[in-house]
């Protein structure tokens, strides 16, 4: 089963990728985590996209589709949860041909709906474990006293050079010009359904869920 998890930056599409990964044995391809490994291993192309990354714009469409096109090689038989792709038409267009390229399809699009004032705030509070991407607020799942990330007991926390309010303006302005047009695309097409993403991780995860099982 192949499904893209389609929503604004903070809509907890990353933490739901992750937990689909742990429950589904998944496979997920995030093109932001693909982006920040060729940024920090100092990449020619990572260090090309470093400063468009920062600034919260977009990156070239050739330059992630191509980084999809090489993770579809091989056999994955859980299936991919696509996040934080596609952002444009020109990418949907594109992972549509990718994967009739491979004898596969679209099974579903879960839009995660979260209003823009909680995205700044989820944002702005976010921190993630440096060993294994779990994602902590500063709210509502502080790092644990003892230092410790629950999941896997490292004591590394980052948080994203484009998690601060100026970026994050971009970020949101880029969603609605270039990505939230996907929404009728896929409405289109009969593969949309909506979700909450506001709630509990656990309710959020449940929702989807419902949209895979159904
Ligand atoms: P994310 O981790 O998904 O929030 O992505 C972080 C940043 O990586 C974005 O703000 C963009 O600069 C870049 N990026 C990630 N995915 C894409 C994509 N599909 N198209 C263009 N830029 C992307």
């Amino acid at each position: 089963m192949n499904i893209i998890l389609l929503g604004p930056p903070g809509a907890g599409k990353g933490t739901q990728a992750r937990k689909l990964v742990a429950e589904r044995g998944m496979v997920q391809l995030s093109t932001g985590d693909m982006l920040r490994e060729a940024k920090s291993s100092g990449t020619a192309m990572g260090n090309k996209v470093a400063a468009i990354m920062d600034a919260g714009q977009l990156v070239t469409d050739d330059i992630v589709i191509g980084l999809i096109e090489e993770k579809l090689e091989g056999d994955h038989a859980g299936g991919f949860i696509f996040d934080g792709f596609p952002r444009t038409l020109p990418q949907a267009d594109a992972l549509g041909a990718l994967l009739e390229k491979h004898g596969t399809t679209l099974d579903a699009v879960i839009e995660m709906r979260v209003d823009d004032d909680a995205l700044v705030a989820r944002i702005t509070a976010r921190s993630t474990c440096g060993d294994c991407g779990e994602v902590y607020n500063d709210q509502t799942k502080p790092i644990p006293s003892d230092g410790k990330c629950s999941n896997c007991g490292g004591t590394e926390f980052k948080r994203r050079a484009d998690d601060n309010e100026e970026s994050l303006r971009t970020r949101l302005m880029e969603y609605y010009k270039k990505t939230s047009p996907l929404i009728g695309y896929y409405y289109a097409k009969g593969d949309l359904s909506s979700i909450d993403g506001l709630g509990e991780i656990d309710v959020v995860a449940k929702a989807i869920s419902g949209v895979l099982d159904s």
